[in-house]
């Protein structure tokens, strides 16, 4: 632990990176309580400008606290380098093979991410940054135009390198993502007009919306998720390139996409996510079967609703459930109607499942479970829960079964109940009643 008054080594001084170029972001004062900024990640910070590195609170933390949201994370942006960082802290693990990022650890599992200022490469050979004015004034900057041809290939395949600070808050997707929060001066500095966004409730991206979203076709999902859990608007030229750019959603790596789709069910607007999704058409590229059960108006697919909005309220009430679960809920609809009146519900299952599974690239673990918990439905439909009540799945069918009865808007059956009572788990039962479901 250095104490407070250490020589700062000039090695660890930031003289390596030229000031006079820097563009003058807006600057807004006392907009953020300081006691709302968590107590480790300020210590991280004071601890890097202390040694003379810059280092500000960024992104998806800056935005929440502006908006008077609970920030779900804080992360920090830095001129430090990753090695210097390690240097400063002894908590500090340094993650990712290309691009290094610093994670330091704090009790209760707690992580602060610290990541070097960077660019997007193709910024690298561009010096010219592009001050545009609005109506009022405010000077945002937009990343340089890039060679946007209707066929360039614009996707984004390798890492960034490190950069200035306006150049990190560039590249980042939306401006309500690119602010950045300097604690010792308690002041907002905004390169990219985030604040005038989040005064207005607007998600707009930094740059032409349909560049960037060509570049990573993951921020069309991340747009969804941002305005469904925010309640923001988008731009309508940003909703524009939205529903042009969707199918470019098939390049991107599926494991990025399954996680933003997760994000969209998991973040407390799945209904709203859900329902943007559709209405973009990003639905229809990422899961064309469910767009399908809705729009064949198959039996019960308005239920869909109803599931979402399930989900949402066992989220503000603090038990979201699983993966499993939330996968299982949104795809209950085709599912079902993929085994109606099969002889063989399981072949069913595999037959219309396999497909999505691929394209999603689920992971093995999250489709057995769906596959159980599904099956699991029918067994207590019939109320034959039995020796399913020892299955480790049984805790996640049990979720499937509340999510049902929630959209429904029926009762949770006694078993159910019983197993959300305080201080009941979902463990065995005493043996006596084991032996007996057994000879059932
Ligand atoms: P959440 O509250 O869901 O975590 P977030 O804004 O913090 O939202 P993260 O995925 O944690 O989102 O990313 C942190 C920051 O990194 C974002 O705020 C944004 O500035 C930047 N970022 C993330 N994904 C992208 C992307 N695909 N393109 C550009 N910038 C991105
Ligand atoms: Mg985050």
């Amino acid at each position: 632990m250095e104490s407070p008054n250490a020589e700062v080594e000039p090695e660890l001084l930031d003289d390596d990176i030229p000031e006079a170029d820097e563009p003058t972001p807006a600057v807004h004062g006392d907009l953020i309580a300081s006691d709302r900024i968590d107590p480790d990640a300020v210590k991280v910070l004071k601890r890097l400008t202390r040694h003379g590195h810059k280092a500000y609170l960024v992104g998806g933390g800056v935005r929440d606290l502006l908006l008077s949201h609970e920030p779900k994370d804080f992360d920090v942006a830095t001129s430090a380098r990753p090695n210097e960082v390690r240097k400063l802290f002894r908590n500090c693990r340094i993650i990712g093979r290309r691009f290094r990022l610093a994670h330091i650890l704090f009790a209760g599992g707690k992580i602060i991410e610290v990541a070097t200022f960077r660019r997007d490469p193709t910024q690298a050979e561009d010096n010219g940054v592009i001050v545009s004015e609005d109506d009022n004034g405010t000077q945002s900057l937009l990343p340089p135009p890039k060679e946007r041809g209707d066929d360039a290939d614009l996707l984004i395949r390798h890492d960034n390198t490190f950069g200035l600070p306006h150049e990190d808050a560039i590249r980042r997707d939306f401006t309500i993502n690119g602010l950045f929060y300097d604690l010792d001066r308690h002041e907002v500095i905004d390169y990219v007009g985030g604040v005038p966004d989040l005064e207005q409730r607007v998600v707009r991206t930094i740059g032409q919306p349909d560049v960037r979203f060509r570049e990573d076709p993951v921020r069309i999902l991340r747009a969804i998720k941002f305005s469904a859990r925010l309640d923001l608007g988008i731009a309508p030229d940003v909703y524009d390139a939205m529903v042009d750019q969707r199918a470019e959603l098939s390049r991107s790596a599926p494991p990025r996409v399954l996680e933003e789709i997760m994000r969209l069910l998991r973040g407390g607007a799945a209904q709203r996510s859900i329902y943007i999704a559709w209405d973009v058409g990003v639905l229809a590229v990422v899961l064309p079967e469910l767009t399908a059960h809705l729009e064949d108006e198959a039996d019960g697919a308005e239920r869909l609703w109803d599931r979402l909005g399930a989900i949402d309220r066992m989220h503000a009430d603090g038990r979201l459930p699983g993966d499993a679960v939330l996968i299982a809920a949104l795809l209950f609809g085709p599912l079902e109607e993929a085994v109606a009146g099969t002889r063989d519900p399981g072949g069913a299952f595999e037959d219309f499942f396999e497909e999505m599974v691929e394209r999603l690239a689920l992971p093995r673990r999250t489709r057995d479970r769906v596959r159980l918990i599904f099956a699991a439905q029918r067994r207590f439909d019939r109320a034959r829960i039995g020796p399913l009540r020892r299955r480790e799945f049984f805790a996640d069918a049990g979720a499937l079964c509340e999510v049902r009865c929630l959209a429904d808007g029926r009762a949770l059956p006694e078993w159910l109940d019983r197993e959300k009572e305080p201080g009941s788990t979902s463990s065995p039962p005493p043996a006596r009643r084991r032996r007996r479901s057994r000879r059932r």
